[in-house]
């Protein structure tokens, strides 16, 4: 099957603007520690939150993805991200979403349940077994996006008519 992605109309950006890219730590060390000199990582708890500055690209970027096999969860999950990861107590609590930036989110989304067992065992491998995991579909912020999205395009046409 071909890679849908070889067709981006945005010629990749997802990897040719990072921001906001969440890894664990072996993911970390794996893909993004020595090459942070263009990134600016925060740390929330064991998640590394991860964007390169100034618009710049992925570290492991050249043309195409160098480690897509091997590649991060969040990246595998694309156009899903992952939303807010609350960890207290015995318990982890994750939502995830699609308000991403992919033009081709119709044709790429997976079965929201694929999505949910990727996350779990995620956070399955970054917080241990012991903890019980909730992993939930932000249904609300998908929305207030796409509402956002669609008052900004019809801004955007009425102020270009306005314009001729
Ligand atoms: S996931 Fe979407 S934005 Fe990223 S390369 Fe593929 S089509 Fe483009
Ligand atoms: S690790 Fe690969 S897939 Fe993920 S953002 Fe970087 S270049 Fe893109």
């Amino acid at each position: 099957m071909s890679n849908p992605c070889l067709k981006c109309p945005t010629e990749q950006s997802c990897c040719r603007e990072l921001h906001g890219l969440k890894v664990n730590e072996a993911e970390y060390t794996k893909h993004f520690k020595g090459k942070s000199e263009h990134l600016s990582i925060s740390q929330k708890g064991k998640l590394y939150e991860i964007s390169s500055l100034g618009n710049g690209p992925c570290p492991n970027w050249d043309q195409q993805c160098q480690v897509y096999g091997n590649r991060p969860m969040d990246c595998d999950l694309y156009p899903y991200t992952i939303g807010n990861v609350f960890a207290d107590k015995g318990e982890v609590y994750a939502t995830f979403h699609s308000r991403t930036e992919c033009p081709l989110t119709a044709q790429l989304l997976g079965p929201r349940e694929k999505a949910a067992e990727l996350i779990r065992n995620f956070l399955v491998e970054t917080y241990g077994e012991q903890m019980k995991i909730t992993v939930r579909y932000d249904e609300g912020a998908a929305r207030v996006y796409h509402l956002a999205r669609r008052a900004a395009s019809k801004a955007k046409r009425l102020l270009s008519g306005s314009a001729t």
